[in-house]
């Protein structure tokens, strides 16, 4: 049996991450010190002998008894909101626990994966975005100390790679959604969901012209979970290619839930990027990854998800 450590265990991928690897037989340990995180997420898996749960700052000395075939770095504040109260957490967990969770897999001979992001692309000056592409990002913006503490996280698990062996593994992660989303992490998706339920006004930043491209989360773990069993140790992108705007994004949902709210407009924070779209070639010729669940069924889903923590069901 084999035996995986999650950092950011109980966090909205992290614990989507811990019930796949038990489905795939494994043994999970999740370590989370729930800044950002909710037990709630990994409640239903505390009865499973396969699971444990440490309460812990990966940003300190990680012990953990035994053999460990995995250690996958998910610990880190991740919408912009979350960093821009959390800055100094933010470029810790970036740095200092990158360190640790490697330093954790180099002792225990495991591979490493980490979680990293489309943010070190920053405002994009080439469009689709692929993994050659060395990005355009503001060191000293408001959003630096994530991208920065992720491009630092990626510098030093190549560094590990190559001057120590470890066979590591970078995933760039597009804009995802799905159950298990904060409801007010303040991200585009969860805020427009929450603010179409309640009929209140759907808040666009900047004049909504802005493109993403949303990932349903079932399949960006489908394709980390590939990517962590390949030989691959260059980075690779996960999303959804299908890139729309945010006005189109803020259209949908008030559609489908036929909600009276009506769309205004807020300034656009500072160095939101403009466009946002992942070229996923790598990802289909090493991993023989696409996505495969639509916008209408994912949104159906996650929308589900909201009505039942809003209490509206
Ligand atoms: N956004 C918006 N209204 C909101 C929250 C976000 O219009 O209430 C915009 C945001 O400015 C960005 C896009 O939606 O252009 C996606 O933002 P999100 O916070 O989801 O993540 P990002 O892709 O910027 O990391």
């Amino acid at each position: 049996m084999k035996t995986a450590v999650v950092t950011g265990g109980s966090g909205f991928l992290g614990s989507h991450l811990c019930d796949r690897l038990i489905e795939e037989g494994m043994r999970v340990i999740c370590i989370d010190n729930l800044l950002t995180g909710n037990i709630r997420n990994i409640e239903h898996l505390f009865g499973n002998e396969n699971f444990s749960f440490i309460k812990h700052d990966v940003t300190n000395f990680i012990h953990v008894p035994g053999k460990i075939d995995y250690v996958l770095h998910f610990a880190s504040p991740a919408s912009p909101i979350d960093y821009l109260q959390l800055p100094i957490q933010t470029l810790k967990v970036g740095s200092l626990g990158t360190h640790k969770a490697l330093g954790l897999a180099k002792e225990k001979n495991a591979v490493f994966l980490l979680a990293s992001t489309s943010e070190v692309y920053g405002d994009p000056e080439i469009h689709p975005q692929r993994e050659d592409y060395w990005g355009n990002v503001n060191p000293i913006g408001p959003r630096g100390v994530y991208d920065e503490a992720k491009r630092f996280a990626e510098a030093i698990t190549m560094a590990y790679h190559r001057y120590h062996g470890v066979d590591t593994k970078i995933v760039r992660i597009f804009n995802t959604y799905g159950p298990r989303m904060r409801l007010n992490d303040g991200r585009a998706l969860p805020a427009f969901m929450s603010q179409a339920l309640k009929n209140e006004d759907m808040t666009v930043f900047g004049d909504g012209s802005q493109t993403r491209s949303f990932c349903y989360v079932s399949d960006l773990i489908d394709g980390i979970f590939r990517l962590l069993i390949s030989d691959e140790n260059n980075p690779v992108n996960i999303g959804n290619p299908e890139e729309i705007t945010i006005n189109q994004m803020a259209e949908e949902i008030k559609n489908i839930t036929d909600s009276r709210s009506r769309i205004v407009y807020k300034e656009l924070p500072v160095d939101d990027p403009k466009v946002r779209q992942p070229d996923i070639s790598r990802a289909k010729a090493l991993l023989d990854w696409t996505p495969n669940v639509s916008r209408q069924e994912g949104l159906k889903i996650t929308l589900d998800y909201f009505k039942e923590i809003l209490d509206l069901k």
